[in-house]
């Protein structure tokens, strides 16, 4: 089911975008935890990584390295952490495969 990350791939709502391809699509958080606080997604409806595929293995991978340019792009190459909420119980409240790229501040580990 399409989620509304797929109606701003389409344009049919707006974000502030920072990175597309023709795999995956970045734009910034609109509630950010963190000064730089950016989302980076497939155009591929995956809802949640556990429905990824070896399939989606070139663009697991994409994503991965995708994320580290944009972190060189925005400033905050040497800094910052990625995040995959999978499932509501861990967070995720838009099933839409999504990393999300936190950086401009320090981060506590354990994570809350
Ligand atoms: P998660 O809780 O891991 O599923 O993350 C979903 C994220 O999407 C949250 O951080 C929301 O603030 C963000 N979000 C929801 N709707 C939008 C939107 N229209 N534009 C940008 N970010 C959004």
């Amino acid at each position: 089911m399409s989620t509304i990350f797929t109606k701003i791939i389409n344009r049919e709502i707006p974000a502030k975008i920072v990175y597309e391809d023709e795999l995956c699509l970045a734009f910034h958080d609109v509630n950010p935890q963190a000064p730089t606080h950016v989302l980076l997604i497939p155009k591929k409806e995956i809802p949640r990584l556990v429905d990824a595929t070896a399939e989606d293995a070139a663009l697991l991978g994409h994503l991965m390295l995708t994320a580290n340019k944009i972190a060189q792009q925005l400033g905050v190459g040497d800094a910052f952490r990625l995040v995959v909420n999978n499932g509501a119980d861990a967070g995720q409240s838009v099933f839409h495969l999504h990393l999300h790229i936190l950086a401009g501040r320090a981060f506590k580990w354990p994570p809350g």
